[in-house]
C-alpha cells in the first residue's frame, strides 16, 4: 500500500507570541513554521547551529532540508524554522529576493496582505541593507519596485 503525506502550502499568518510574519504550513506530513528570509549558505548554518529546521522551497512547495541537502548548494530560496527574537536578517540572500516576493503574494489572502507584504519586504530589504541610500537613476523610476 502507497503511503501519503500531507502537504499544504504556505500560508502568511503572524507569530502569536512576537507578531512576526511567518509562514506556515505542512510538508511531507511535517508542519513548518519558518521566517520569510532566504538565507545565504552561512545563515543557513546559524540557523542548525541555533537548534532551527531549514527549508528549502520549490514548486510552490517547502521541503525540509536534511544534514545531506545542506552539503549541496541550494537550488532553491531556503529559510528556517521561525524562533521568536533570533532574525537572521544579517544573512538575507539577496539574490532571492523575486523568489521572496512570489512566495509572500501567494502565501497572503487578500490584497491588503499583499500591500502589506511589500511594506514589510521593503522594510526587510532596508534593513539588510544597513539603510544604504540607492542612487536611482531618473529613467528606471517608472519601473515597479517588485
Ligand atoms: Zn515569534
Amino acid at each position: 500500500m502507497m503511503e501519503s503525506f500531507i502537504n499544504r502550502r504556505p500560508v502568511r499568518s503572524e507569530c502569536l507570541r512576537c507578531g512576526e510574519i511567518v509562514l506556515s504550513g505542512i510538508a511531507m506530513g511535517l508542519s513548518y513554521r519558518v521566517d520569510p528570509i532566504p538565507l545565504t549558505m552561512e545563515g543557513e548554518i546559524v540557523a542548525r547551529l541555533g537548534d532551527r529546521s531549514t527549508w528549502s522551497y520549490l514548486f510552490g512547495q517547502m521541503k525540509h532540508r536534511i544534514e545531506h541537502d545542506v552539503r549541496k548548494t541550494p537550488r532553491s530560496m531556503v529559510v528556517a524554522t521561525h524562533k521568536c527574537g533570533s532574525s537572521l536578517i544579517e544573512y538575507f540572500d539577496m539574490t532571492r529576493i523575486h523568489q521572496l516576493n512570489i512566495l509572500m503574494i501567494q502565501a497572503s489572502r487578500s490584497n491588503e496582505e499583499v500591500d502589506d507584504m511589500v511594506q514589510r519586504a521593503t522594510s526587510i530589504i532596508w534593513d539588510a541593507l544597513h539603510g544604504k541610500v540607492i542612487d536611482i537613476p531618473d529613467d528606471t523610476v517608472n519601473l515597479p519596485l517588485f
